[in-house]
C-alpha cells in the first residue's frame, strides 16, 4: 500500500524524445511542481519545445502573461475559468448573497474582466481562455454567469484579434449555441476536447481547432478516439492540462508537459499515421492557432 502512495506521487519517466517538436497547447505551470525553468527545460529535452500558459483567475492570468514575458517559448492566455467568474459574483458560500457590487456600481464580473481585457492587449498573450461552460462543477445557480462571462471572454479575443480557449465540461449544446449566437472568433480552439464524432464534425464545419489531452489515451474513450479520426488533420493540436490528466500508461500521477510524446504517440497510432507526420501537423496548428512563429 505504501508503494501505491509513493507510485502516485512519483513523476513518471521521460519518455523517448520526439524528432518533430511539438507545443503543447494547454498547461498549468503555476499548479505544478519544480520551477518554470525546469519545467521547460524537461519538456524541450524530449521535442516539446512550446507551451501555452492558461490562467484560471486574475492571479493566474497575470502569472501566465508574466511568464510570458519572460521566456520566448511560452504563450500566455488569459482568463476566468467557467468555474470562477460565478465565485466572483456569487461568492464562495462565504455567507454572501446576491450579487457582490461595489461601492461605485459595477459588478465584480466587469471589474474582473476590465484587467482580463487589460492583459488580453499584451503582445505575450496569444489567446482569451480557459472561459466558456462548466456544468459538472458549477450548479444551475450559476449557469447564467457563466453564459454571460463566456460571452465577454469571446467579445475581448475578437476585439483584441487573439484566439479564444474553450474549456466545455458536460456544456456542449449550449458552447456551440452560444459560440454561434455571438460569432466565433477567427481561431476558436476547444480544449480538452471531450465531445463525440458528431460534434467534432460540427467543430470543423467551423474550422475550430480540437486539442486532445490524456483522457484520448484511455482505453474506455474510444469516443474521444473516433473524434479524433473525423477531425480534419489541420485542426489536431495536443495538450496535457498539466497537473490533471496524465494519460495512460501513468493515469493518476502527476502530469506535465514533457509527457506530451507519450499523448501524441498514442493519437499517431490511433490515427495510423507516423509520429513525426503527426508531430510535423500538431506544430504548424498550434503555431497557426495561437498566431506565433512562422506558419
Ligand atoms: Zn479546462
Ligand atoms: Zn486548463
Amino acid at each position: 500500500m505504501a508503494a501505491k502512495d509513493v507510485d502516485r506521487t512519483t513523476p513518471p519517466p521521460l519518455p523517448a524524445p520526439l524528432a518533430v517538436a511539438v507545443a503543447d497547447s494547454h498547461t498549468h505551470l503555476d499548479m505544478q511542481s519544480g520551477t518554470p525553468a525546469e519545467s521547460l527545460a524537461k519538456a524541450a529535452s524530449v521535442g516539446v519545445d512550446t507551451v501555452v500558459q492558461v490562467g484560471c483567475d486574475l492571479p493566474s492570468s497575470r502569472w501566465a502573461a508574466e511568464l510570458a514575458a519572460e521566456y520566448e517559448q511560452v504563450h500566455a492566455a488569459v482568463a476566468l475559468h467557467p468555474n470562477e467568474a460565478p465565485r466572483l459574483v456569487l461568492g464562495d458560500g462565504d455567507g454572501w448573497s446576491g450579487q457582490r457590487r461595489t461601492p461605485g456600481g459595477s459588478s465584480a464580473l466587469d471589474e474582473a474582466l476590465a484587467e482580463i481585457d487589460r492583459l488580453a492587449a499584451l503582445p505575450q498573450v496569444r489567446a482569451v481562455g480557459e472561459t466558456g461552460l462548466d456544468y459538472f462543477r458549477t450548479g444551475p445557480e450559476g449557469v447564467d454567469i457563466q453564459k454571460e462571462s463566456f460571452r465577454r471572454h469571446i467579445e475581448i479575443a475578437k476585439r483584441h484579434g487573439k484566439a479564444l480557449v474553450i474549456h466545455d465540461r458536460d456544456a456542449h449544446e449550449d458552447v456551440i449555441a452560444l459560440l454561434l449566437a455571438e460569432g466565433a472568433p477567427e481561431r476558436t480552439v476547444f480544449h480538452c476536447y471531450s465531445g463525440d464524432a458528431e460534434m467534432a464534425k460540427t467543430c470543423a464545419e467551423h474550422g475550430w481547432y480540437l486539442s486532445f489531452a490524456g483522457p484520448v489515451t484511455f482505453k474506455a474513450n474510444q469516443p474521444l478516439r473516433d473524434a479524433l479520426a473525423v477531425t480534419p488533420l489541420d485542426r489536431v493540436l495536443v495538450e496535457t492540462d498539466a497537473p490533471f490528466l496524465t494519460p495512460h500508461p501513468y493515469r493518476g500521477r502527476p502530469n506535465a508537459p514533457y509527457l506530451i510524446p507519450v499523448t501524441l504517440r498514442a493519437m499517431a497510432l490511433s490515427l495510423g499515421l507516423g509520429e513525426d507526420e503527426l508531430a510535423t501537423a500538431v506544430a504548424a496548428n498550434t503555431a497557426r492557432a495561437f498566431g506565433y512563429g512562422q506558419v
